[in-house]
């Protein structure tokens, strides 16, 4: 049996790892158009800040790692073409002689790419690039572009556009490295996956961090600057109320977001679902013979809203590992995500899982969504902080439906989610979550953990109602 995947990240890696853990004796080959298989690109933010001091330790395992777990790894090598019915892959080695690679099972793990915004001086002939210090941010070849811009021209001012997870980040690293950051998000709010009462918190913590934080304001053009003062790019971009806003910075990046990379699959003949995504069964099966897909390239299962897209690394890994099962002959279902993320704002971090009000609606729940306050541990023992969480429950049923956090780094908000995602999973209601046997010690909780206290508040303000 000879497999090959497409792609040596969160999703191509998965794949083949499980499936030699399963079959020793499986042919695994993975197809890597860079140089840096299995790299943790969520660790970017942190080496380009200087918390993290080389490059390459944001490897998961090293190149050694993965040829010891019995994998063939082909670097540099892109794939340009699936012949399904011969089963053969056309791939070109970086010296860009074509070559045919028969496989038995395709793993299609090609993930996503940046979204290049329609923002003037980012395409055509004249477009600013790398070497003008504007920047889009998702591969290691990216970030070397990005760590060359911050050692060579030593940038004194960034411009961020998007106030997204990852321009968030990348906010808190650049503010590390000693740099002037003005983020420009053209929603109302940053951080718009939680609701904009937790996207205000995040917004005064920037603030009180120094960065200067305009939303409602929409990029509209880069520009180089030449007037001589101080900032060697313009930002452009328009005010709700259509005031233009200008500043002048030395870098400029782009984070917008991403959307699938799936030209080779659709070339191939794959359907293709939400978001353009290519469209999976929960086997991660795509409608091709043979041809199994996972990762950010592939439609998202949701256990509470069907089919979405919803690109995450910690996704990425459960659907390679069940792809690469499947791909043996194995019957592993992909058992749907609750689109849980958290993510670190300097020294507070914002977490969420399942549903908000707006997306609860269209899905045929009746959602309630009660914000309420805790402390992350006994507040007589030094060092405890208050978590704001918002609980959304589902009115007739009282089924738990979403939770949103905010606190402390230390308030372990990152696993307070996760007690919440996993009474979700399990279909919990909200005042069942009372009913969990969890840890207490006053240095570290309490009697009543804070997510308990957050679904109290939801039953008895929703009691009222
Ligand atoms: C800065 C940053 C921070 C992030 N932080 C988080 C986080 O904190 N938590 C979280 O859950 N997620 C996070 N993510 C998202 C997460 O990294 C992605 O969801 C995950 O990497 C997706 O993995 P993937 O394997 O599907 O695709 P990708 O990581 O996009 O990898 C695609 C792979 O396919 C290869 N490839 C593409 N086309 C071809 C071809 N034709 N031939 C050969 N190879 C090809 C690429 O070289 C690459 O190896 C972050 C992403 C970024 C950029």
């Amino acid at each position: 049996m000879h497999l090959v995947m497409i792609g040596g990240s969160d999703a191509g890696i998965s794949a083949a790892l499980r499936a030699r853990e399963l079959d020793p004796g499986a042919d695994v080959t993975v197809v890597v158009a860079d140089a840096y298989p299995n790299f943790s690109i969520c660790g970017i933010p942190y080496y380009l800040s200087g918390e993290v001091a080389r490059w390459q330790n944001l490897a998961h395992r090293t190149i050694a790692d993965l040829e010891a777990a019995g994998m063939w790894l082909r670097l540099d090598t892109t794939a340009r073409r699936v012949d399904v019915p011969a089963h053969k892959l056309l791939i070109t080695p970086a010296d860009g002689r074509e070559e045919l690679l028969g496989y038995d099972k395709l793993i299609v793990g090609t993930g996503a790419v940046p979204v290049r915004p329609p923002i003037g001086g980012l395409d055509g002939p004249d477009a600013l690039g790398p070497g003008d210090g504007v920047h889009l941010l998702h591969s290691m070849g990216d970030t070397f572009a990005v760590m060359r811009t911050l050692e060579q021209a030593a940038p004194a001012s960034a411009v961020i556009v998007g106030a997204g997870y990852i321009g968030l980040e990348m906010a808190d690293a650049l503010t590390v490295r000693g740099l002037a950051v003005t983020q420009m998000e053209q929603l109302p709010e940053v951080l718009p996956t939680v609701d904009p009462q937790l996207g205000a918190l995040v917004h005064a913590e920037l603030a009180a961090h120094g960065v200067e934080v305009l939303p409602s304001t929409t990029v509209q053009a880069v520009t180089r600057n030449t007037s001589g003062q101080p900032g060697r790019l313009h930002v452009h971009a328009t005010a709700a109320d259509g005031t233009a806003v200008t500043r002048a910075a030395d870098m400029v990046l782009v984070v917008v977001g991403v959307r699938p990379d799936t030209a080779l699959a659709a070339e191939a003949g794959a359907t293709l679902g939400v978001k353009g995504a290519i469209a999976v069964d929960t086997a991660m099966r795509t409608n091709l013979p043979g041809v199994f897909a996972a990762g950010d390239c592939v439609v998202t299962h949701h256990r509470l809203l069907g089919q979405t897209y919803l690109p995450l690394g910690t996704t990425a890994h459960k659907q390679g590992r069940v792809a690469g099962e499947n791909a043996l002959g194995g019957n592993r279902q992909f058992a749907g995500s609750l689109g849980t993320q958290v993510v670190k704002i300097f020294d507070q971090a914002a977490a969420r899982t399942g549903l908000r009000d707006h997306e609860a609606q269209p899905a045929g729940f009746d959602p309630v969504t009660i914000e309420s306050q805790a402390d992350d541990h006994k507040a007589y023992y030094p060092g405890s902080h208050k978590i704001t969480m918002r609980v959304t429950g589902d009115r007739p049923t009282g089924r738990l439906l979403g939770m949103q956090l905010f606190g402390h780094k230390n308030a372990e908000i990152a696993k307070r989610v996760d007690i919440a995602a996993t009474a979700i999973f399990n279909g919990m209601t909200v005042d069942a979550v009372s009913d969990l046997d969890l840890s207490y010690t006053p240095p570290l909780g309490s009697p009543w953990e804070a997510v308990q206290m957050g679904a109290q508040a939801w039953v008895r303000a929703t009691q009222r109602l």
